[in-house]
């Protein structure tokens, strides 16, 4: 009876599995933290059978954990929000080279690593957010437009501590040199309104509020507002209006939630499938949809408000450039006198 059951198991053409002996499980790190991706995982078990042990954290934290537990601890996959973090987990020798043509089919190259130490899994784009009235699209067309004379003491910003601001200006030096970032980021500094605080959101508010009339965010945050079941929330995203920069030039800046497989795993074959999963259609649409992120991979149907603000072109450069200039990003950001 087992081996009819066993051999009915092989004949049913399962996508992911080789045939089953013991529960088969991926023990999975993760700095998201969605009802809509726990959904998706419970999804991933019923068609593969592999069990899925959730870990929600912080990703510092998890990063933390995975050193401390080495090379016999139980993670296969630590997924995060943003690129610089996944980088820190593969220098920190974290993360292991994986190959995968179903992977490298679904997500273009620049949005993982060149190795198959991370893959991106939804895309999110810093983009500037305006007033609407108390400034003119025009003059915002490219991330230097904030650091000209005529936006003194009107940009407001995040710490420099935080990871999608380092990232940005690890872009900038990537496509620019460390001189002329440098350069830039003193006059940008020179026209904040304020001393940095607050995330994007506090900002967006901040400039619908006109303490100031422009700053960066990443897309989703917008998304959020606009979608929001507070009305007051809602009225103040549309105040404000959204640019995707340097469309001219080379692109707007984009980052990650993305995933590596644990240099620790020992459920490989698991870990791989689960990825797979995670960039088949259905998987890509609710996992971006939850948080108002792009799909990576093309065609798949995204959230009504990102299907408003159109397409845009965005920066080619691979992601694992923010990784190799965030700590340069970061002592010119200090620099420049960004706290
Ligand atoms: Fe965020």
């Amino acid at each position: 009876m087992k081996r009819i059951v066993a051999l009915l198991f092989l004949l049913s053409g399962n996508l992911y599995g080789n045939g089953i002996a013991e529960t088969r499980v991926v023990n999975v790190y993760s700095h998201r933290n969605y009802d809509s991706d726990r959904a998706l995982y419970a999804q991933f078990t019923k068609l593969t059978g592999i069990q899925v042990n959730l870990v929600e954290a912080d990703a510092d934290k998890l990063i933390e954990r995975m050193k401390a537990e080495g090379i016999h601890g139980p993670a296969d996959i630590l997924i995060t929000t943003d690129v610089a973090r996944l980088e820190r987990a593969r220098e920190a020798g974290l993360l292991k080279n994986i190959r995968s043509t179903v992977l490298e089919n679904a997500i273009p190259s620049h949005l993982r690593h060149p190795q198959g130490a991370w893959f991106g899994l939804t895309k999110r784009a810093r983009v500037i957010v305006y007033h609407k009235t108390l400034t003119t699209p025009e003059s915002l067309q490219s991330y230097e437009s904030l650091a000209l004379p005529a936006f003194q003491g009107k940009v407001l910003m995040r710490s420099s501590a935080n990871a999608y601001n380092q990232s940005l200006v690890a872009s900038f030096v990537a496509h620019n040199g460390p001189d002329k970032t440098l350069v830039y980021l003193k006059s940008l500094v020179a026209n904040f309104a304020r001393a940095p605080q607050g995330g994007d959101t506090d900002n967006i508010k901040a400039v619908a509020l006109g303490v100031g009339t422009v700053t960066w965010s990443n897309t989703y945050y917008l998304g959020k507002l606009l979608g929001s079941t507070n009305p007051e929330e809602v009225k103040l995203a549309q105040t404000v209006g959204l640019i995707f920069p340097d469309q001219e030039g080379t692109g707007t800046h984009v980052n990650i939630s993305g995933a590596g497989v644990s240099a620790s795993s020992s459920h490989e074959k698991e870990a791989l499938a689960f990825l797979e999963f995670l960039v088949s259609d259905e998987a890509q649409r609710s996992f971006a949809l939850a948080n108002f992120e792009y799909p990576v991979k093309s065609g798949v149907e995204m959230a009504p408000v990102l299907k408003a603000w159109g397409t845009f072109k965005e920066d080619g450069l691979n992601l694992a450039a923010l990784g190799t200039h965030n700590a340069q990003a970061l002592r010119l950001m200090n620099e420049a006198g960004w706290k």
